[in-house]
């Protein structure tokens, strides 16, 4: 069946004592088992472990993803946790892209480190580059593509191939383009990863997280993690986010139609430098994107031609683009990755990874594309504006 009808119908089933059409919301701790002999026999014993609300939102991810299972987590950032704690001990090498969410890049450098496992962080827009991270030792190599916030892409296939060759698990964190703009599966990647609280769900209501894997053995070693480690989802996050996933290629649809116009009014602006969109044919990984992705996406960065202070009287002259982190809701948001999403990489690794203050990233929501149009056409007037009025006050 097609994603459309997929995203409606796969992992819920009516409800068969009440004929409920929804998948309730089971806020149950534990579960009566009929004896002892039939411990289990429902499939549920403790929520920590499972919840039929949760595993409703598990099954549909899955099928959209088309991955074996998935494990369904508290936040995006437990779900990056529990797979690199799975596949990565003291001893062990990993490599990560070097652009990649902040979160991950903190976690590697601040916490995980500590424990004793090796990161390098590679140019995985580069595939030989990766080819020639691997040691003996490499047990995992983390893809996020496109990459947060240049939108770098890299090639999954080519690495899948490296991981595989290298005994180490490819994972890749596909929650920029979400299950309707790119299916990792199909390119070879072992593990696929999401923020849900991006795309996936989609109303800037629910933070949380999942992980898929490829076999039923990986998906096991994932959902044993997720209950040790106490970082399973909510049955209330997981109803909110069923409620969005159902609607997911039709936002998504609008967030790609009007991140195009978007990607094509800032490249024609005087005052933007470079932007960075992989469906733009400037954009060094267009080719690439083309390929492998449904979709071009809609997150967009762009080096606007301004300082810090004009930065500031350009972002507070916009109303629809709110300043905020975060991305993949119904509502623009604009963000400054260098202060915000990103600030807790070095000025060298920020410089390394091409994020320079001079970069803003857009999240392009489902607002009437002449609205959000007209909303970044004010803010390069205001800012014109205001150097107009510099340069009276610098000549008097
Ligand atoms: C937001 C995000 C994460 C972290 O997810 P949270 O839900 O915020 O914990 C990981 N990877 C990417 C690409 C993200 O955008």
């Amino acid at each position: 069946m097609g994603f459309r009808t997929r995203q409606i119908h796969a992992g819920v089933t009516p409800d068969p004592i009440t004929g409920s059409i929804l998948t309730p919301i089971y806020q149950s701790t534990t579960y009566v088992q009929p004896s002892v002999d039939e411990y289990l026999s429902k499939g549920f014993t403790y929520s920590r472990s499972g919840n039929p609300t949760v595993k409703a939102l598990e099954t549909k991810i899955a099928d959209l993803e088309g991955g074996v299972d998935c494990a369904c987590f508290g936040t995006g950032m437990s779900a990056v946790l529990a797979t690199m704690l799975a596949f990565l001990e003291a001893g062990a090498h990993a490599i990560v892209s070097d652009v990649a969410y902040g979160g991950t890049y903190r976690l590697s450098t601040k916490i995980l480190s500590r424990f004793g496992i090796d990161y390098t962080f590679a140019d995985t827009a580069d595939p030989d580059a990766v080819a020639a991270a691997v040691r003996d030792n490499t047990k995992l190599i983390f893809t996020e593509t496109p990459a947060n916030p240049t939108m770098k892409c890299s090639d999954i296939a080519a690495i899948s191939e490296i991981a595989t060759k290298a005994g180490a698990v490819h994972v890749v964190d596909n929650t920029f383009l979400s299950p309707a703009g790119q299916r990792p599966f199909a390119l070879g990647a072992d593990i696929v990863l999401h923020s849900t609280t991006k795309y996936i769900n989609g109303h800037s209501d629910v933070v949380g997280g999942a992980v898929l894997a490829r076999s039923e053995a990986l998906v096991e070693e994932l959902t044993w993690w997720a209950n040790c480690l106490g970082l399973t989802g909510s049955p209330f996050d997981s109803y909110q986010t069923l409620r969005g996933l159902r609607t997911l290629s039709v936002r998504y649809r609008q967030h790609e139609e009007n991140a195009a116009a978007v990607a094509d009014f800032l490249e024609r602006q005087q005052m933007v430098r470079k932007v960075y969109y992989p469906g733009l044919r400037s954009h060094n990984g267009h080719g690439l994107a083309k390929r492998q992705q449904q979709s071009f996406g809609a997150m967009i960065s762009f080096e606007i031609a301004a300082d810090v202070e004009e930065i500031g009287v350009f972002l507070g002259n916009l109303r629809l683009f709110t300043l905020a982190e975060s991305l993949g809701g119904v509502e623009s948001l604009v963000a400054h990755p260098a202060s915000m999403t990103h600030a807790a990489m070095s000025r060298e690794d920020q410089a390394a990874a091409g994020i320079k203050p001079s970069l803003l990233r857009l999240s392009v929501g489902i607002e009437h594309v002449d609205d959000l149009l007209a909303d970044l056409e004010a803010g390069f007037e205001a800012l014109r504006l205001h150097r107009k009025s510099s340069d009276v006050r610098s000549v008097a």
